[in-house]
C-alpha cells in the first residue's frame, strides 16, 4: 500500500472498490497509464472507456495496451469527457481522472475548469451505489491554479446527503502538490 503522491492514493482507492468483470471510466486517457491500470482490475470480462481530446492520446493509450495484449477490454473514445454520459450507460463502478497536461505532449492542451466541473458532474451521476469518482488535481506551473481552484469550490457545495468528497492533500510537501479527491455516494 502506497501514500506517496496522488496518483497512487487514486490507484489504492479505486482497486478497493473495481471487480473484475466490471466497467470503469478513464477520463483522461493521456500516454495509457491508468488505463491499462484499469483494464488489469476488470479482467478479461470487464470494459474501460477511456477518453481524450487528443488523437495522440488515444494512439499512445492503445499501442500501451496492445503491447500488454489487453486492447480488446478497452474503448478508446476521442470527445471530450464532459460528453461521456453520451458514451457510457449508468452504473460503472469507477471514474478515474488524472487532470493537467499530457506528459510530453502539447503543454497548451490541458484540462479545462468549466468541462471538467462538467464531466465531474457526469461522472457522478453515472456510478454505481458502491462506486467512486478519483480525481487527481495538478496546479501551478502551465496550468496555474484555476482549475484546481474552481474543482474544489464545485466540490464543497456538492450535497452532501448525496455524496462524500474527501480531499487528501499533502501538507507537508513543498510546492504545490497535487492533490487527490475521491467522491462515493452516500448510503441510503
Ligand atoms: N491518465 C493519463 C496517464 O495515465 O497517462 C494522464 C492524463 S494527462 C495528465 C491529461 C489528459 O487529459 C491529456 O492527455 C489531455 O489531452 C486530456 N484532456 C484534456 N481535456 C480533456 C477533455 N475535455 N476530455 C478528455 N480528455 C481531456
Amino acid at each position: 500500500m502506497m501514500y506517496q503522491n496522488a496518483v497512487a492514493i487514486s490507484h489504492e482507492l479505486v482497486s478497493r472498490h473495481v471487480r473484475p468483470g466490471d466497467t470503469v471510466v478513464d477520463a483522461t486517457a493521456g500516454n495509457g497509464n491508468d488505463t491499462l491500470f484499469l483494464v488489469n482490475l476488470v479482467g478479461e470480462l470487464g470494459k474501460v472507456y477511456a477518453f481524450d481530446i487528443q488523437q495522440c492520446a488515444l494512439e499512445q493509450t492503445a499501442l500501451r495496451l496492445e503491447r500488454a495484449g489487453v486492447l480488446e477490454r478497452a474503448r478508446l473514445i476521442h470527445d471530450g469527457h464532459e460528453n461521456m454520459k453520451q458514451h457510457v450507460t449508468p452504473g460503472v463502478r469507477a471514474v478515474m481522472f488524472n487532470f493537467g497536461y499530457l506528459p510530453g505532449g502539447d503543454h497548451s492542451l490541458y484540462t479545462r475548469p468549466q468541462t471538467s466541473i462538467a464531466a465531474v458532474e457526469a461522472a457522478m451521476e453515472l456510478i454505481s451505489d458502491d462506486g467512486i469518482v478519483m480525481l487527481a488535481i495538478y496546479s501551478g506551473g502551465d496550468t496555474g491554479f484555476a482549475e484546481r481552484d474552481a474543482l474544489l469550490s464545485y466540490l464543497r457545495q456538492v450535497d452532501n446527503h448525496s455524496y462524500s468528497v474527501l480531499l487528501h492533500d499533502f501538507i507537508n510537501y513543498p510546492n504545490c502538490p497535487p492533490l487527490a479527491v475521491s467522491i462515493t455516494r452516500c448510503p441510503k
